[in-house]
């Protein structure tokens, strides 16, 4: 009894003494360095600014490898001397063909056009948009789609649709206009008529539907533009508003829709797909969410592969030097670069180079085929 006591206790000496000698060298190591953070108190997300020590090969692009057609960029009655300013910057980085999404309707429309397309019929395309003024007078529909005719006689190629739709917009009832409101099949259907593209905005980035708490990852940008949040209490629910909008795709089949901005899908690529596989019809632009695109390098490449038919390059807030984060982005593997936008992305992105029939298609193969009255002559085969 008392030698098997005397073994016990031996046995948990030694494995004491071990445990010590162990752990003695990582107490006596960390110590200065706690020494060293003593009276530091934790960043806000703000302060912590880490400074990458990644060397790594850069391809910094400053001019995109082939012309390119810009979808998605907004230039309110533009005057004559900001459109040849705007000329001479688009020269700079191959951007051959600016798309202005927002024309207005009328006269308004007239203005525009002729300040852009009437000086530079090669560069410039102007979309037209719907105005709302008499939504509650019976027949709004067929009125806008009357409007819009005339719009295309006047230049217009291509109807912009705003995220006010689905969101704000609102009849005297206060009833709110549903994305797939039947008062505007008459509009949809024009547009195939017309043969023109419809782009449009439907919702928001999904977490802006989301809490505004520590989890959400637009937390800054929510911080920085409280209006932008969408709580439940005045907006519909996002996946209502992705509901609305895809019915709205399957019903109106023969018109071309360009959802902007990944359709808010750039964080569920596979949904995407999804979407594109049900409606032939669906296209997308990449304004704005190239940080989406670019945490996923390589479900982006593939994603950009496999529907290389079916999305178009964009940018969104016209900034010249801004473009050279997408040309990037699209043509090169480099790795884990700043954002240009910090609120939209707090992390790095990496490029996703696509093979050059995939760049041709996304810079303006695919805008060539889906907006008429582009001049293909400037882009090569
Ligand atoms: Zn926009």
């Amino acid at each position: 009894m008392k030698s098997r006591h005397t073994r016990i206790s031996l046995t948990v000496i030694a494995m004491t003494l071990c445990a010590l000698l162990i752990a003695w060298p990582r107490v006596a190591r960390t110590q200065p360095e706690q020494d060293a953070t003593k009276g530091q108190k934790a960043p806000t997300i703000n302060e912590y600014q880490p400074k990458s020590t990644l060397v790594t090969k850069e391809h910094k692009v400053e001019r995109a490898k082939f012309p390119f057609i810009d979808i998605h960029s907004h230039h309110w009655n533009p005057t004559a001397q900001e459109v040849d300013q705007l000329v001479k910057e688009m020269d700079t980085i191959n951007l051959q063909v600016m798309v202005n999404l927002s024309g207005g309707t009328g006269e308004e429309l007239k203005k525009t056009v002729a300040a852009m397309k009437g000086r530079y019929p090669s560069r410039f395309v102007v979309f037209s948009n719907m105005s709302y003024d008499d939504l509650d007078k019976p027949g709004f529909g067929k009125r806008v789609a009357e409007r819009l005719e005339h719009d295309v006689k006047n230049g217009a190629q291509g109807l912009k649709i705003f995220k006010d739709f689905g969101m704000e917009l609102k009849y005297a009832n206060g009833e709110r206009v549903h994305v797939d409101d039947p008062e505007f099949d008459a509009v949809f259907e024009k547009c195939a008529g017309l043969k023109i593209p419809v782009l449009i905005h439907v919702a928001e980035p999904s977490t802006f539907f989301e809490p505004w708490d520590y989890h959400n990852e637009r937390w800054e940008e929510l911080k920085e533009f409280p209006g932008r949040a969408r709580p439940p209490a005045k907006y519909p629910p996002f996946e209502t508003l992705m509901t609305e909008r895809n019915h709205l795709f399957a019903k109106h089949p023969r018109t071309n829709f360009i959802a902007a901005h990944l359709g808010f899908h750039g964080n569920d690529l596979e949904r995407l797909g999804r979407l594109f596989d049900a409606n032939p019809n669906v296209y997308v632009d990449i304004a704005a969410v190239l940080a989406e695109l670019g945490r996923q390098p390589y479900s982006a490449h593939d994603f950009l592969v496999k529907y290389q038919d079916r999305v178009l390059m964009g940018k969104d807030i016209y900034e010249v030097n801004e473009y050279k984060w997408y040309f990037r982005a699209l043509e090169t593997r480099d790795e884990y670069f700043e954002y240009y936008r910090k609120r939209h992305a707090f992390w790095r992105i990496y490029g996703f180079q696509v093979p050059d029939e995939v760049l041709k298609k996304v810079y303006y193969k695919n805008a060539l085929k889906l907006v008429p009255g582009i001049d293909a002559k400037a882009f090569p085969e």
